[in-house]
């Protein structure tokens, strides 16, 4: 179980959208916050919870169109995307209090990226050791909170 839930970074290629077909970015742009694990909605952007989270409070962040290509952001979609990037770092050193981020974007299949066709950036907060850190503040050896727990934390916590 435990090797399950926290090496889990190749885990979103076995994600899958609700709908086959549907690309599960564009379907969080339209559903519900909380089914969607969404957040924060911008005017071209949007942050949502990683359902297959590395750590607690990993979050994506998306521009809204259904864009597969890096080169194709806006000069809008771009600093909407990193403004986001910047509160959603706020909010997870607020709520979890992290030593530490990654944030990237992983273009293409071999790059990491689980889903290629819909560009979004991760940003991943970390701990010292995290992998065996966090099972042993949080005394159980899966995620420590519940996905929907987090997103409402982080929702509040919003700069
Ligand atoms: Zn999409």
């Amino acid at each position: 179980m435990t090797q399950q839930l926290w090496a889990p970074w190749r885990l979103e290629y076995v994600q899958r959208p609700d709908d086959e077909n549907a690309c599960f970015l564009c379907l969080a742009g339209e559903g519900d916050d909380e089914e969607r694990l969404v957040v924060r909605r911008g005017r071209g952007a949007l942050v949502l919870l990683n359902k297959f989270p590395y750590a607690s409070g990993h979050l994506l962040v998306a521009p809204s169109r259904h864009i597969g290509s890096f080169g194709e952001l806006s000069d809008e979609e771009a600093l909407e995307v990193h403004r986001l990037c910047s509160s959603g770092v706020r909010a997870l050193a607020e709520t979890f209090a992290p030593q530490g981020f990654n944030l990237g974007w992983n273009l293409g299949r071999v790059a990491g990226a689980g889903v290629v066709d819909h560009v979004h950036m991760h940003i991943d907060p970390r701990w010292a050791g995290d992998t065996n850190f966090m099972p042993v503040v949080a005394g159980v050896k899966v995620l420590p909170e519940h996905l929907v727990e987090t997103r409402r934390k982080l929702a509040a916590a919003w700069p």
